[in-house]
């Protein structure tokens, strides 16, 4: 997707580190943190929220990567958050899900 901000990181487009990365999915620091530590799980192919998603599995997957980030980030206890549609405060139009830890 040429004018997604998340598609665009993947591809280097926009720079922007990446905590985590797997054939999934890949992992970056929020640009407007919310939370001590604000991450993004987003996976590589651009699906545009949770009612696109058509493998559920795909989600296991992010969740699996949730976990090891959060090892490598030493985060214990911690929120994950799906904001789906604009109208429930989704302003990136491609799926993913936030970590949020004090
Ligand atoms: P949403 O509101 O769609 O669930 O969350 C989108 C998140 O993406 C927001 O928390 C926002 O701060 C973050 N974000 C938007 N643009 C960028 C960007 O260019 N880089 C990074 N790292 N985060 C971004
Ligand atoms: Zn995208």
């Amino acid at each position: 997707m040429t004018n997604c901000v998340f598609c665009k990181i993947l591809a280097g487009d926009i720079p922007s580190k990446f905590v985590y990365e797997d054939d999934y999915c890949f992992a970056i620091n929020d640009i407007n943190p919310k939370a001590k530590k604000h991450i993004l799980v987003i996976p590589k192919e651009h699906i545009e929220s949770l009612n696109e998603v058509e493998d559920s599995s795909l989600i296991a997957k992010m969740f699996e990567a949730i976990k090891k980030i959060n090892k490598q980030e030493n985060i214990t206890h911690f929120r994950t958050q799906i904001n789906t549609g604009s109208l429930a405060g989704q302003e990136v139009m491609h799926l993913h899900i936030h970590i949020l830890a004090n």
